[in-house]
């Protein structure tokens, strides 16, 4: 069966003459999987709908902020009212205080916070201040993790582990990722070793505290706080990028479940409530080295957008009030087994997981990987079809075998139930 998708193909076409790979952001171009992306035209709820009239059981969410589901009614009143007082003023507003207000209340380890963009901009501040407030330039991140785009973080690993990166992209001087030293994630030995040669000279360790951007890697307890350790003992700064996991694991992010303080969070996704938002924030000592009050630049024309804010404040008060996170867990969880089962059924390996609303599913792995070179042993070959397989069936993954995916409050029993009739018939037709 093939799904009939004249429009989105004439659109991939069509956009493709102007805009490179016709998406403006890559994975969206299916490149892994192979096929059209579907362009979409509307959404509600656990639902997105393409151009030519099929429905979705979407697993994206825009990958990752729409947790309270499409078009959130308090979500789209707070975006109306905000638009009756004007869209940008590029000057300050009360919703920048209480945004702020509400992120430190929301997160312990956030006494100050600044609002930016994207979380490729909140990575890339955050690295800036850490480097600004030690004095220090080299930065420890963790091969699988992904911070954004900024220059100094796409790196692939020296030839040894103990050798500074080079760029993984054209375009990226060999001089900009010169201080950035890699180690394999949940890989404490490696990161005494990386401290042993260079903790003198680390301005900061960055880190996905529950990676989601190599599939989804749980950290070891002890790995998080061997890093907590280390930094606290050389001076560097601990970053946790919970652009993804922040407010999407748990109501404290991974450093609520993990009871872990990073010096620095970097957030994104869910804060902007669907709209560009990143932030980053933590202890006061190191923020206040920030401009204007501070030495260290960063600014932003759009940064603490009153639409933005009005978007991120209505969902994470939405999700502060209705406080959905264990019924969210125990159906992300009902939905990893039902995969689990189906698997097993198929006589298909398969390792699965669920933290909070995020989730990963490795088909040809006995067990859940800790690190990207062990989710690399993963079956590539295999998610393409299971991938096509489901989306033909109307269930939207992510297009790519490495990304999480996430569950939405408005992912209700009859979407869990949908989505595991269609793995079913999915894996028995690729096992047949
Ligand atoms: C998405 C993501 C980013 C980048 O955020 P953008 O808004 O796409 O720039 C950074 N870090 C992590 C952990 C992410 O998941």
């Amino acid at each position: 069966m093939t799904q009939p998708i004249p429009r989105s193909e004439a659109l991939f076409a069509r956009a493709g003459e102007r805009i490179p790979g016709g998406v403006n952001s890559p994975v969206r171009a299916f490149g892994a999987v192979g096929g059209t992306p579907r362009f979409i035209e509307s959404a509600d709820g656990a639902w997105i709908r393409d151009a030519d009239g099929h429905a979705y059981i979407d697993y994206i969410g825009s990958w990752g902020p729409m947790i309270l589901g499409h078009q959130h009614p308090t979500v789209l009143e707070a975006l109306r009212a905000q638009l009756e007082r004007g869209i940008s003023y590029g000057a300050p507003t009360a919703l920048e205080a209480e945004m702020a207000e509400l992120l430190c209340m929301l997160l312990p380890s956030l006494e100050r916070v600044r609002m930016v963009n994207s979380g490729t901009e909140a990575t890339m501040s955050a690295l800036r201040l850490a480097r600004g407030y030690t004095g220090r330039d080299a930065v420890l991140k963790f091969e699988g993790c992904y911070h954004g785009h900024g220059d100094a973080f796409l790196v692939k690993a020296g030839s040894g582990a103990l050798t500074f990166g080079v760029p993984t992209s054209p375009g990226v001087p060999a001089s900009a990722t010169q201080h950035t030293l890699t180690a394999p994630y949940n890989d404490s030995a490696a990161v005494e070793a990386v401290f042993a040669e260079h903790g003198d000279a680390l301005a900061a360790v960055i880190v996905e505290p529950i990676a989601g951007n190599m599939n989804c890697i749980a950290p070891e307890r002890e790995f998080l706080a061997t890093l907590r350790q280390l930094c606290d003992r050389s001076g560097a700064v601990l970053i946790f990028d919970e652009v993804m996991s922040g407010f999407r694991v748990g109501p404290q992010g991974a450093q609520g479940l993990y009871d872990i303080q990073p010096d620095l969070t970097t957030l994104g996704k869910i804060v902007g409530g669907g709209l560009p938002v990143g932030a980053f924030g933590g202890r006061a000592e190191i923020m206040a080295r920030l401009a204007p009050e501070g030495p260290v630049y960063q600014a932003g024309t759009l940064s603490g957008n009153p639409l933005a804010m009005a978007a991120g404040l209505a969902t994470l008060r939405t999700l502060h009030e209705t406080d959905p996170w264990a019924q969210l867990a125990a159906r992300t969880h009902e939905l990893v087994e039902g995969w689990r089962q189906a698997a097993a059924d198929a006589g298909l390996p398969f390792a699965g997981c669920a933290h909070g609303s995020m989730f990963g599913l490795y088909f040809g792995l006995e067990s859940l990987p800790r690190n990207l070179a062990e989710v690399q042993q993963a079956d590539a070959a295999l998610f393409p079809r299971i991938f096509h397989g489901m989306l033909e069936r109307g269930v939207y993954l992510a297009p790519s075998a490495y990304e999480a995916g996430f569950l939405s409050v408005r992912h209700g029993p009859a979407e869990i139930a949908q989505t595991l009739a269609a793995a079913r018939e999915t894996l028995a037709e690729l096992t047949a």
